[in-house]
């Protein structure tokens, strides 16, 4: 996605679109729905300030339950688009760009907005219940009688150990 600067005089700017997951890079399965970028650009001294949000819902397997389900991504965006190379600003989101250019690429950003609001863990819910590690049934539909009646007697004396 380009931000083409060049017509940008007045002091903000909102700008609202739907993005093609291609069209910044992303590849992966899990993106099946349309992703929705709303930004507010702020025009300041040598530097253009974007503010703002993607939306979109992926879909993701449970780590526990091995289960589909679909998770809302909203990954808050703060970009600095600036000619200005002294800018001291403590940041990734920095994008450097030569006085004169029409356009800026936000694209990789994007991207990694997304991708880095994706949880490590993912469960479909807090409260999932997994799979009995026993005989594999999903436990947050089910019941097993596994966990009733399968303490084997042997194990007893192990127990009396701690
Ligand atoms: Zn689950
Ligand atoms: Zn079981």
């Amino acid at each position: 996605m380009k931000i083409r600067i060049s017509t940008f005089d007045q002091d903000h700017q909102i700008l609202e679109d739907v993005i093609d997951k291609r069209n910044i890079g992303i590849y992966d399965n899990s993106f099946n729905n349309k992703i929705i970028v709303k930004l507010l650009i702020d025009k300041s001294y040598k530097c253009w300030k974007i503010h703002g949000i993607l939306e979109t819902k992926i879909v993701l397997t449970c780590d526990r339950c091995l289960e589909l389900f679909d998770l809302y991504l909203s990954p808050k965006i703060d970009i600095i688009i600036s000619t200005d190379k002294v800018l001291e600003v403590d940041s990734e989101n920095v994008i450097y760009f030569q006085p004169g250019t029409d356009e800026i690429d936000i694209s990789e950003n994007l991207r990694d907005y997304l991708l880095l609001s994706i949880p490590i863990k993912k469960n479909c819910t807090d409260e999932c219940k997994g799979l009995c590690p026993s005989c594999g049934i999903n436990l947050n539909k089910k019941s097993c009688k596994c966990h009733d009646d399968s303490i084997d007697p042997r194990w007893d004396n192990l127990k009396n150990l701690k």
